[in-house]
């Protein structure tokens, strides 16, 4: 098997009946970045910019901030960059940072919530990403966003920062998207504001699931009780897929769910294009993307959700469709 995914190295991600489906992979450290290059990805989708926070010993400056992305850009050798901003708190704690003790820390004050409370850490990194990207395309995307509006704070935020390095001199970056993680569920039911507002989205398909079944993702006896193969899940993927499609949005998925081929498979079937994974990943879902018909299974995933009302999963019906070819 690893003998076939080093020779898939070279072949494009492309299904069989001519479908190009973009596969990018997730990383947090530069001893993540030869993985690009031993994968041949198109590039880092989701880069998890709390790992050099979670590994330090003190809060790193933002001079130390700006070296690290800086570094991650130069490694990427161009290839795209998607750098998600501090996704701390909930389990994720800084030993040097003070500890809030919570009931539910999942659900409590972690991530953008953070951020926008505590604006100064936000900006400071927002900072180090617009000197890091000076002249080169970036990717900023926020992570746990439940409003429209929180999204609208960040953009605020950003563009701020932005405005006032340029009144310092500072050359701006090239391009600058901001988008946006889909992972609080109550996002779902805001798609036609925030596919308007995004730059991009993308779907973290790990908190998604947590908090769409109310079951802890850490937690064995509960997490694998619900099943993202099930027909509300896939309902809830769908829907997103659509309304960015509706407004021309990007979207990709950044979870655990995108790395696992039969999840990758009925993912391309609901109409995604675009994932990112860990690096390990990269070969079986390269290998079972290359031998799907996708016109068949969008076919046939269309058919399984109109009438798999009430299954708890397709996932056997899914797995007899890819046996099949
Ligand atoms: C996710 O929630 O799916 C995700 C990609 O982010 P993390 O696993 O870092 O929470
Ligand atoms: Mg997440």
């Amino acid at each position: 098997k690893q003998e076939q995914y080093r020779k898939l190295k070279s072949q494009p991600a492309v299904t069989r009946d001519g479908v190009p489906i973009v596969l990018q992979i997730n990383a947090g450290l530069l001893v993540d970045l030869p993985n690009l290059e031993a994968t041949a990805a198109a590039g880092i989708g989701l880069f998890r910019t709390e790992l050099q926070f979670m590994v330090a010993e003190h809060m790193p400056t933002t001079s130390e901030q700006q070296a690290l992305y800086t570094a991650v850009l130069d490694q990427a050798q161009g290839r795209p960059v998607t750098f998600r901003t501090l996704d701390i708190g909930g389990d994720k704690v800084l030993p040097y940072m003070e500890r809030v003790e919570e009931e539910n820390p999942a659900l409590g004050w972690r991530a953008i919530r953070i951020g926008l409370d505590k604006p100064r850490l936000l900006r400071a990194q927002i900072r180090a990403l617009l000197r890091a990207g000076s002249g080169r395309d970036m990717k900023i995307m926020l992570p746990m966003i439940a409003t429209v509006d929180e999204f609208l704070r960040a953009r605020t935020i950003v563009d701020r920062e932005q405005a006032m390095l340029a009144k310092q001199g500072h050359v701006p970056p090239l391009s600058l998207q901001l988008g946006v993680m889909v992972e609080v569920p109550s996002l779902l039911f805001e798609l036609p504001e925030i596919v308007r507002e995004a730059d991009f989205l993308s779907i973290g398909t790990n908190d998604l699931m947590q908090f769409l079944f109310a079951a802890d993702r850490e937690n064995k006896r509960v997490a694998d009780r619900f099943d993202p193969l099930g027909v509300g899940a896939l309902r809830a993927l769908r829907s997103i897929v659509e309304a960015a499609a509706d407004a021309n949005c990007p979207v990709t998925v950044c979870g655990e769910m995108g790395g696992k081929p039969l999840e990758t498979l009925a993912l391309i079937g609901l109409g995604y294009r675009a994932f990112s994974m860990s690096a390990a990943s990269i070969g079986p879902v390269k290998a079972m993307l290359r031998a799907l018909d996708v016109g068949k299974l969008t076919e046939r995933i269309d058919w399984m959700l109109a009438s798999g009302e009430g299954a708890a999963s397709l996932r056997p019906q899914l797995a007899a469709f890819a046996a099949e070819f």
